[in-house]
């Protein structure tokens, strides 16, 4: 599988122990945050990463956008506006203070037509009621100033929004994690799920680790994980396939920074943004089509197993019937790089097919109801002596801190752990 991270040092990571106090399921950026957390609150405290892969970050956390999120977007007093709000001032500290490239660059969210305004005032509102920094109205002219190419009647400023390498943020809490004494076992993918004498038992491609207490942050897998242990099946992980278009060269003059559209709030993934990464390129993307693999980044790779769970819940098709209209949108931009080059044009005008080309995907682990809604909020579940990240999509990365934060609030509470 194709992959953008450069790797921990194999030599860094471990066999999987036999027992340990703490095992955390999934080495992506939550899973290694809440390691790099719970060893340093509990030095003591016998702690692995159990990973699948050979490599850390090799799903979602190496196949994003790479965009600190600054919080303008989500329902006031949601955890996603507190801990979106908090983990990006978390982020940028951690950043300085390690030293890791990143970007402060800001971001446009345009509207270009009238009947958008509403839902602009709207976000203007929900951002300043989570205390988004330095959030600003825009007029034609200043949306002009700060992004020369770009198009709209109107626009939010959010001079706090930056760019980061989410892959290099998580090899980053790696370090501290096993400089603090946590374990990294990669390739060691988690088969089963049961309760032990002492703990759960987690049998793996190395044997099996028992350990008195487990975190599942798995991401696109992680419902599975968590019914293994005993959870609800509801909500189910629908896996989407995001593409990215790059822009030529040549041309990645025409965006300085990030230009947003106007998202529709019940479905605030959906619309073309126009990205630029750490290493100067512009991405045009990403798509948003339900896909029938959790690791799709082929278009067209379809896991029997992930399929039929995708067609056996009652969810899918009732999301199906009620956004049919975005879903055939998105299809024609996942098939279609013109079309999809074309709804990009709106915001820039000068863009031309031809300007852009395919870069790469990443799948988003959505949590789906049984009712047919796509879970906004982050969400978390309990299993004995368990807890499960059941929901963590963007801005989870710029959030990993804050989130990690927050559960190892929760582990301490349920597994009597004490400072
Ligand atoms: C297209 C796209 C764009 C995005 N853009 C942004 C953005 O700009 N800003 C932002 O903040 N967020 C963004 N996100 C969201 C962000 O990437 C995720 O919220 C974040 O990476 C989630 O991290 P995670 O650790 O939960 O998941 P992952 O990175 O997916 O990690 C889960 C890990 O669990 C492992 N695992 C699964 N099953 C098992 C098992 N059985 N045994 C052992 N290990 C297992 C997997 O191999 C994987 O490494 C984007 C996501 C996508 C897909």
């Amino acid at each position: 599988m194709m992959t953008l991270v450069s790797s921990i040092d194999s030599a860094e990571t471990s066999r999987a122990p036999r027992s340990c106090d703490l095992a955390i399921v999934g080495g992506g950026i939550l899973g290694l945050a809440l390691a790099r957390e719970l060893t340093r609150r509990h030095p003591r405290l016998s702690l692995c990463v159990l990973e699948r892969e050979r490599e850390l970050g090799m799903h979602q956390t190496g196949h994003n956008s790479g965009v600190i999120h600054a919080g303008v977007y989500y329902q006031p007093g949601s955890l996603k506006a507190r801990l979106c709000v908090q983990g990006a001032h978390e982020l940028y500290a951690y950043c300085a203070e390690r030293e890791i490239p990143h970007e402060v660059c800001g971001k446009l969210i345009l509207a270009t037509e009238l009947s958008e305004l509403p839902r602009l005032r709207e976000l203007e509102r929900r951002g300043h009621a989570n205390g988004v920094p330095g959030l600003e109205r825009v007029d034609a002219a200043r949306i002009r100033e700060l992004e020369p190419h770009a198009r709209g009647i109107a626009g939010l400023h959010s001079p706090a929004t930056g760019i980061v390498d989410f892959a290099a943020v998580a090899r980053a809490y790696a370090h501290d994690a096993m400089r603090d004494g946590a374990r990294i076992a990669t390739g060691c993918e988690i088969r089963s799920v049961r309760a032990a004498a002492r703990g759960v038992r987690l049998e793996h491609a190395d044997g099996a680790t028992e350990a008195a207490h487990a975190l599942f942050c798995a991401g696109a897998w992680s419902d599975r994980l968590a019914v293994m242990a005993g959870a609800d099946p509801d909500p189910r992980i629908v896996p989407f396939r995001g593409a990215y278009l790059r822009l030529a060269e040549a041309r990645s003059d025409l965006v300085r920074a990030l230009i947003y559209p106007v998202p529709d709030p019940s479905l605030p993934f959906l619309g073309v943004h126009l990205t630029r990464r750490m290493n100067g390129e512009v991405l045009i993307g990403p798509t948003a089509l339900p896909v029938l693999a959790r690791d799709a980044y082929r278009l067209g790779r379809v896991r029997a197993a992930d399929a039929l769970q995708t067609a056996c819940w009652q969810g899918t098709w009732r999301m199906l019937a009620r956004w049919w209209r975005p879903a055939v949108t998105e299809l024609r931009h996942a098939v279609s790089p013109s079309a999809f080059l074309r709804a990009a044009a709106r915001y820039v005008p000068e863009l031309r097919v031809g300007d852009a080309q395919f870069a790469f995907a990443g799948v988003r682990a959505q949590a789906l109801t049984r009712d047919g809604r796509l879970v906004d909020d982050f969400a978390f579940s309990a299993t004995p002596r368990a807890l499960h990240v059941r929901n963590a999509p963007s801005p989870a990365a710029t959030s990993s801190l804050a989130i990690a934060g927050y559960v190892a609030d929760r582990a301490e509470e349920a597994f009597g752990l004490v400072r």
